[in-house]
């Protein structure tokens, strides 16, 4: 492949390279066909500019700890984790944090702490994921029950455009052009959202998270904000990101509610909605089961356990019934203990043999509130008729849970089961009024679905989105709005039919995986250039 004319920062094409970016955290192995890292703005114009002209796709990517795909493609992966980390500049009065897209949570939690402020949404990933991920993605965590996703949260976005311009997006709405998207989004797309508003807000799952398809129904000024959030890389390149902090509670609770029946679940959820907690999590049987084996204090019995958070400028306390029932953690070290319980599975799933691997396929379903014991009860049930054993936790006040599924990679027909299987659960989602995704986005995995959510009139006022935005469908083509099935047997990381990677990498990309270490710079998984003609022949 070409070199780029005006590119500064690290350009690969050599197999080892490409390979260290074949995979992100979900299921996904595909080769790209370059690497790049840009150094700056200015260097990723370049890029970007160069892109439009030869038809080469992009694939935007932060740590690479998303789950659905999004962070892998045929295209040139480009890593901004190093050109764009500006360190945070944050301001007090205005409780206002400004950063570069590079920069982690983690990294901006601690410059906020200094201040006495946080950032409320906190995903679990924050010791390594990218802010720029984190809005590409809409992420949230265990304290969005209260704060809501990082939507709410983002004040101004910086982002190059897909014709190479930067531009801005803040809680203004457009009204005169700047930039070539602006124009197009005007002339183009506003008058066809507009036209369709009734049906598109029609189309919206009721649920109290999502991350799936654009936002076309802005839930405050600024909608050309709202559809870059949560756009996975598919609209433009975030670059600079500003965000809205609070300030650190003076108390913080956490309590612990044992569930001996799902039937009981709704009641305990309600309860707790009323002391108004930051976090309400669910570690359901499957999960205790599993986790049973790295901590044995846990209850035989429990069908289900609820962790709440409960914080606020006030001692907090629970109504009536649940205060009896709750176990209240004495001090900030029985409460890290009980947390801990909370984490203690993804460790160990990542950890597991090579021939029994934990996979994200049906991982982020949401659904309303009251339908979430049926969700559970369903994909127990579903997962036991395919003969996978499957892990539940999190979100439960939200109506939304993880369920991470334990496989035989050995299993010959593995790609079309595990594709049938995504089908039948999908199937239940949206028959509970479901969404495919509270939080890890649509991806490639969930992309196939949309239509199935949303209905025509929605996909096509997405496909307009794109148009817009990206009118040669040079950025992440595949994600969001699908070009073919949500996986095949050789774009899974697993089974006789994964891509073959040199041992090496491969080894390296197996060990960041099971160490949680994605804030590693992939390119120093391999050594100098190894470009190879005979490794890249036998390889792609
Ligand atoms: C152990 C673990 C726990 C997790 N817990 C949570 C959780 O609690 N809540 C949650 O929401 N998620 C969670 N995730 C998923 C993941 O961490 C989030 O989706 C995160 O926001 C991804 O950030 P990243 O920097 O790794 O982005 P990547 O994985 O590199 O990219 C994700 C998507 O964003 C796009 N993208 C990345 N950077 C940019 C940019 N600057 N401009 C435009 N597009 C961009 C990519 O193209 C891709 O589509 C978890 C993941 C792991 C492995």
């Amino acid at each position: 492949m070409q070199t780029v004319p005006g590119f500064r920062g690290a350009w690969r094409t050599d197999v080892a390279a490409r390979a260290a970016y074949a995979e992100g955290a979900g299921i996904y192995r595909i080769l790209p066909a370059a690497v790049a890292v840009p150094s700056d703005t200015d260097d990723l114009i370049a890029l970007v500019r160069w892109a439009g002209s030869t038809g080469t796709p992009l694939v935007p990517r932060g740590a690479g700890s998303g789950m659905a795909g999004g962070n892998v493609g045929p295209g040139v992966v480009v890593d901004l984790t190093r050109g764009f980390r500006t360190p945070c500049t944050v301001e007090p009065a205005a409780r206002r944090v400004r950063c570069g897209a590079g920069v982690t949570w983690r990294e901006i939690d601690q410059a906020a702490r200094a201040q006495r402020l946080f950032l409320p949404p906190d995903p679990a990933s924050g010791a390594f994921c990218t802010i720029g991920g984190m809005v590409a993605t809409n992420a949230a965590g265990a304290r969005s029950y209260k704060y809501g996703s990082v939507r709410g949260w983002v004040e101004a976005l910086e982002y190059v455009t897909a014709d190479g311009e930067v531009g801005r997006a803040d809680r203004a709405d457009l009204r005169t052009p700047r930039t070539a998207v602006e124009r197009r989004l005007l002339s183009d797309l506003a008058p066809y959202l507009r036209q369709h508003q009734r049906p598109i807000e029609a189309s919206a799952p009721r649920t109290r998270k999502n991350s799936s398809g654009y936002c076309l129904v802005a839930p405050d000024n600024g909608w050309v904000r709202h559809l870059l959030i949560g756009s996975e890389g598919t609209l433009g390149f975030v670059t600079t990101v500003e965000l809205a902090l609070e300030p650190i509670p003076a108390h913080d609770t956490t309590v612990l509610v044992p569930v001996r029946s799902l039937d009981e679940l709704p009641d305990v959820l309600a309860a707790l909605r009323d002391a108004d907690p930051v976090a309400v999590e669910l570690l359901d049987r499957t999960y205790l089961e599993f986790a049973r084996a790295a901590d044995d204090r846990i209850p035989a019995d429990a069908e289900a356990v609820v962790l709440a958070r409960l914080a606020g400028e006030t001692e907090p306390s629970l109504p009536g019934d649940a205060e009896k029932r709750a176990v209240f953690a004495e001090g900030p070290a029985v409460a890290e203990e009980l947390w801990n319980l909370r984490h203690l599975a993804s460790p160990i799933l990542a950890r597991l043999p090579d021939e029994r691997r934990s996979l994200q396929v049906i991982e982020d379903g949401c659904v309303p509130l009251d339908r979430l014991p049926a969700y559970i009860a369903g994909l127990r049930k579903l997962a036991a008729e395919y003969g996978y054993q499957v892990v539940i936790f999190g979100h439960a006040g939200d109506g939304h849970v993880h369920a991470n599924l334990l496989v035989d990679t050995q299993a010959a027909d593995l790609a079309a089961r595990l594709g049938e299987f995504l089908r039948q659960v999908t199937n239940m989602q949206l028959a509970l009024g479901g969404t495919t995704s509270g939080e890890h986005g649509d991806g490639r995995l969930r992309a196939p679905f949309l239509e199935r959510l949303y209905g025509a009139t929605y996909v096509e006022a997405c496909k307009r989105v794109k148009a817009a935005f990206d009118p040669n469908g040079i950025l992440n083509p595949g994600v969001k709005l699908a070009t073919g099935p949500s996986f095949t047997g050789d774009t899974l990381k697993v089974g006789h039919e994964a891509p073959v990677l040199p041992p090496d990498v491969a080894q390296r990309l197996r060990d960041v995986e099971r160490t949680a270490a994605w804030s590693t710079f992939r390119l120093d998984l391999v050594s100098e250039r190894q470009s190879s003609d005979a490794a890249l022949s036998s390889i792609t």
